[in-house]
């Protein structure tokens, strides 16, 4: 008997593309047809973008499933999975529309899937691997794969090409193989002993001085208010200043600091207009929020991290230094799929844990 279609008011909390994305994937790996309404609805372009059609269409290719009212800005539309198939697979958001849509959006949307496949999978995305308001392709690699690898996921990427707003045009490769166990769980509450920071400070088609300006006001900013836990007489800064290949221009700064058992990604972008020390500061404030608190998850490592937890075998519990609506959402949507409840103590913009035991899921 065919599965019951599951239909989600994409418009529900701070709804977005994470509706969507999360939904996208949990159709597949449940092979349960989707119907989504309301996408992004009372934003002020409401709809699929760029980003957020390709995820669907790169869903319904890895699944040779098929999708009903997909178009740009539409705010319905269904997706029927078929089968999980692994392969060679080619996604560019721009051939929907010249943009600098989010290749990390398409990533979270079909890593999930393909790691469910019966093979190994290699996978291109072109986009935009440094835009706002996504992962960036340096966070996936350096934060949030070692998260999920220790959970099982057989994974490994590549940054070919940057990509940067408005023109987009970077290339990530991913090579993925399937687990052929359930995911284990992940118990992450402590961030153990600090261990290292380290700033990288790029440019594309710029000049490398804006780099070192970057690079240069993120260690005024440390020597002024150097964080608690770096209690060591001398602050030991790794940086890394480079110039990236992109088809535009564009700049990015990436601090990451690493503890024994985590670790966590601030990134500040360029633009047009913004002062290289802005980029500075606006990151070093997110970095203090993250080391003045005690949670160990990074606000945006908490909501990439729930669907994996809801899937792997047995409890899961991470502490995180802030819940966000972005993490309460995905929550919400993986229980319209799953017949779980997930547990989530603190308040919205404080620091707080979630706990789920999760189904074990195995093809
Ligand atoms: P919408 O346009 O409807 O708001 P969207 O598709 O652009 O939606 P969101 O729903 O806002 O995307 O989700 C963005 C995702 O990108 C989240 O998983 C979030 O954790 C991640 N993200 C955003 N900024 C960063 C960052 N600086 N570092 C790491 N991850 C990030």
């Amino acid at each position: 008997m065919a599965e019951a279609i599951v239909k989600i008011d994409g418009s529900h909390g701070e709804g977005g593309g994470q509706i969507l994305r999360t939904g996208l994937a949990l159709s597949a790996i449940l092979e349960r047809p989707l119907e989504i309404f309301n996408i992004r609805a009372g934003r002020k372009d409401p709809g699929l973008k760029p980003q957020h059609l390709m995820s669907a269409k790169a869903a319904a290719a890895i699944t040779n499933g098929r999708l009903e009212g997909a178009e740009l800005n539409s705010q319905t539309m269904r997706f029927l999975p078929g089968r999980i198939t692994n392969g060679r697979y080619c996604f560019d958001v721009a051939s929907l529309k010249v943009s600098a849509g989010a290749a990390g959006l398409i990533f979270q949307t079909i890593i999930p899937v393909l790691s469910l496949a019966d093979g190994p999978s290699e996978v291109s995305i072109a986009g935009g691997t440094h835009v706002p308001w996504s992962p960036p392709a340096d966070y996936l690699e350096e934060i949030f794969l070692p998260v999920v690898i220790k959970m099982g996921v057989s994974i490994n990427m590549t940054v070919h090409t940057y990509g940067f707003y408005p023109l987009g045009g970077g290339r990530i490769n991913i090579a993925v193989k399937p687990c052929s166990k359930p995911l284990r769980p992940l118990n992450l509450t402590e961030r153990g002993k600090f261990k290292s920071l380290k700033v990288t400070s790029a440019v594309a088609n710029l000049s490398i001085s804006i780099a070192e300006r970057q690079r240069d006001r993120v260690i005024k900013r440390f020597q002024i208010s150097r964080p608690t836990f770096m209690g060591a007489p001398k602050l030991q800064l790794q940086n890394d200043i480079k110039a990236v290949s992109s088809p535009g221009k564009g700049t990015f700064l990436f601090i990451l600091t690493e503890f024994e058992n985590i670790r966590a990604g601030f990134t500040g972008l360029g633009a047009i207009g913004k002062r290289a020390e802005a980029v500075a500061d606006e990151t070093v404030d997110e970095f203090l929020q993250y080391v003045n608190r005690k949670g160990t998850l990074d606000p945006y490592l908490a909501d990439q991290m729930v669907l994996y937890m809801a899937l792997a075998a047995g409890q899961s519990t991470i502490s995180t230094t802030r819940i966000t609506n972005h993490l309460l959402t995905n929550i919400w949507i993986i229980e319209q799929f799953l017949p779980m409840k997930f547990a989530v103590k603190g308040d919205i913009g404080e620091e707080g844990m979630v706990s789920v035991k999760g189904i074990a899921f195995c093809r």
